[in-house]
């Protein structure tokens, strides 16, 4: 968008840009895929669990349940991962990108994500 002759980025721009770089940084694109490390852990979880934890095809993708956001640890971590198929894939980003967070529930009843809503009330029982 120009304006008094000079360009100036949308909100929706803005919003765009910054989600490219939240991609770049912390999506499949992170130097730590490049790492043998982890194409070693994708292998063992692919072997262990070759099923899509959600429809139960054949799974091509190793995702982190919880969020790594560029965190190592979280990265590297074997209990945070699980098998699944491009198609569920898809679609857990999509939703993710319309909610602003992961609907997805860990071992313990809990959801993964630390930004879902449930961890915005306070509650103190
Ligand atoms: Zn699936």
């Amino acid at each position: 968008m120009i304006r008094n002759g000079k360009y100036v980025r949308s909100a929706e721009r803005k919003v765009k840009e910054k989600e490219y770089d939240r991609k770049r940084f912390y999506g499949r694109n992170h130097r730590f895929y490049r790492r043998a490390a982890w194409k070693r852990l994708r292998r063992q979880q692919l072997l262990r669990e070759p099923a899509c934890y959600r429809c139960g095809v054949f799974a091509t993708i190793v995702h982190h349940k919880k969020p790594h956001k560029g965190n190592p640890n979280l990265f590297f971590a074997s209990d945070n991962l699980a098998s699944i198929c491009e198609h569920c894939h898809n679609s857990i980003e999509n939703e993710e990108e319309r909610l602003g967070y992961s609907k997805e529930f860990g071992v313990d009843g809990m959801p993964v994500d630390p930004r879902h809503p449930i961890y915005k009330q306070r509650t103190y029982i």
